[in-house]
């Protein structure tokens, strides 16, 4: 009898078990796209029978959205793009913070917040791209040389609005300091052959189309626009290598801090925790001709392809401290 019971009991709490497993959800807001996204949260259903739901928009929206729920948010996990929205999610109170050794093993100190409240998932170069039909790559070195007369007329760029080039400049301001910094976005600016440009892909058209000779692209624009054409004349250069090193920036994400259900937050960091681990890097950074951004996964054969290079590891948390000071200092040199 005592035996019937217990396994009664026995049997009632497995099934407890097994059907908050297969009621458990996380609910993600995401500023990545949809189709980025989507088949990483798939396979991990398919491994955990953790549902994910989500919506996407833009990283501002969604911060708004998160503050405007406040205590009733359904959000358990914020990805966004740039280590200066990251930042600011953080700042912002939206984050809050993780201790996670996973986490803390699988992502290199630099593309993490030190307070563990975000974390990179995936790594691209904010590099130099050049045409190869009028410029030999032995005559380009640094961000910083973009900047001298040779490069006059022929220099494109885009728009100073966007976050990835607030966060090159706020991480040159982390290196050089304000002074320094101003003349050398002042000296690009007086290069440049074509006011800015709306998006990276313009930039490397106008340099296709014979407009300007150089400009500074995210890596996987690069790699989509050689995917659609791989006989384009334009090639990806990594600057910096006798320096600090070319500048990287992640996509990323953070707990939210409003995801007080203990059941949540956990379902969260383990969601998170599995981002972190090979299956999971590798699609997320292959879909988007990105570089995993844990060192011990493979990186997709199309991207290492472009080159090794050597990574600036000052911590991305200065792109986000610096945002101000760098929007600031490229509206007061003209960069538009
Ligand atoms: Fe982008």
């Amino acid at each position: 009898m005592n035996k019937l019971i217990h396994t009664l009991i026995f049997s009632f709490s497995l099934f407890l078990l097994v059907t908050s497993a297969f009621s458990q959800e996380i609910v993600v807001y995401s500023a990545r796209k949809e189709h980025l996204i989507k088949p990483v949260f798939d396979l991990y259903t398919k491994e955990t029978r953790i549902k994910i739901k989500y919506i996407t928009d833009k990283a501002p929206v969604l911060l708004q959205r998160i503050k405007a729920e406040g205590e009733n948010t359904p959000a358990d996990l914020l990805i966004t793009v740039d280590a200066g929205n990251l930042w600011y999610a953080a700042n912002q109170g939206i984050l809050q913070p993780v201790s996670s050794d996973v986490l803390i093993t699988n992502i290199p100190s630099y593309l993490r917040d030190p307070e563990n409240k975000w974390f990179g998932l995936s790594l691209r170069a904010r590099t130099i791209v050049y045409s190869t039909e009028r410029v030999k790559p032995d005559e380009l070195a640094t961000y910083e040389d973009l900047a001298k007369t040779e490069w006059n007329g022929r220099l494109v760029l885009r728009t100073s609005k966007k976050v990835y080039n607030q966060s090159l400049v706020a991480m040159l301001i982390k290196e050089h300091g304000e002074k320094e910094t101003a003349g050398i976005v002042k000296g690009w600016v007086s290069n440049l052959a074509a006011p800015p440009f709306s998006n990276d892909t313009k930039v490397m058209e106008a340099i296709i189309a014979g407009q300007g000779d150089v400009g500074i692209v995210n890596t996987y624009y690069f790699g989509r626009l050689a995917k659609k054409d791989p006989t384009i004349p334009i090639a990806l250069f990594w600057p910096n290598q006798s320096s600090g090193g070319v500048h990287v920036n992640v996509s990323g994400a953070g707990v939210v801090a409003a995801s007080k259900n203990t059941k949540n937050k956990a379902a969260a960091i383990a969601f998170l925790e599995w981002l972190s681990t090979e299956k999971a890097q590798q699609i997320f950074a292959d879909i988007n001709m990105e570089y995993p951004v844990n060192p011990d996964v493979p990186v997709n054969p199309t991207v290492a392809s472009w080159g090794t290079f050597k990574q600036n590891k000052i911590n991305l948390k200065n792109a986000g401290e610096n945002q101000a000071a760098a929007i600031m200092l490229m509206d007061r040199v003209g960069y538009k």
